[in-house]
């Protein structure tokens, strides 16, 4: 689970996958996330997720389940407070029925119209060569090494956010 603006992973934003996706792998590392960012006073949550129509019916509800609450009452309080928007990201929307792109557009959505939503799915690409070499590794070194690529990779936005900035200051005077 990434940052929508930033591209930079959460921390406690990972999950392991087994058998193909499922709500409730999306359910574990989002109920985390939304913790953390709850913990900052935010206000104002949008997420996006290429079945957030899908998804947000009864996320409520599963994060609620009373044999396992991924949250605790204080956190699904507050998280009721404020306003969680759930938007699909605009190629991915594409693919849906028109009532989608009424409610989950990010066109319609105030302050977020011009993100693509995208970009939670794009930095998956540099993550993809370590399936491989992470396939056969016990799960304490699997999840050291993804853990430690994540990092790298934000350590790579924190640092190199400067370089971007430069570049769109030339590109803008030219
Ligand atoms: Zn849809």
């Amino acid at each position: 689970m990434s940052c929508g603006r930033t591209g930079a992973f959460f921390p406690r934003g990972m999950v392991d996958i087994k058998g193909g996706e499922q709500f409730v792998y999306f359910d574990f590392p989002l109920s985390h996330v939304l913790s953390d960012i709850l913990k900052q006073g935010i206000k104002r949550i949008v997420v996006s997720y290429d079945i957030a129509c899908k998804y947000s019916i009864h996320f409520h509800k599963r994060i609620e389940a009373r044999e396992w609450p991924l949250m605790s009452r204080q956190e699904r309080k507050q998280l009721k407070q404020i306003t969680l928007q759930w938007l699909v990201p605009k190629f991915h929307l594409a693919a849906h029925i028109a009532v989608c792109a009424d409610k989950f557009s990010f066109n319609w959505t105030t302050n977020v119209g011009r993100t693509c939503g995208e970009l939670v799915e794009s930095n998956w690409a540099t993550m993809n060569g370590l399936a491989t070499s992470t396939r056969e590794m016990g799960y304490g070194h699997r999840k050291d090494t993804l853990t430690d690529a994540m990092n790298f990779w934000n350590f790579k936005k924190a640092t190199g956010e400067g370089n971007v900035t430069l570049i769109g200051r030339v590109i803008s005077f030219n």
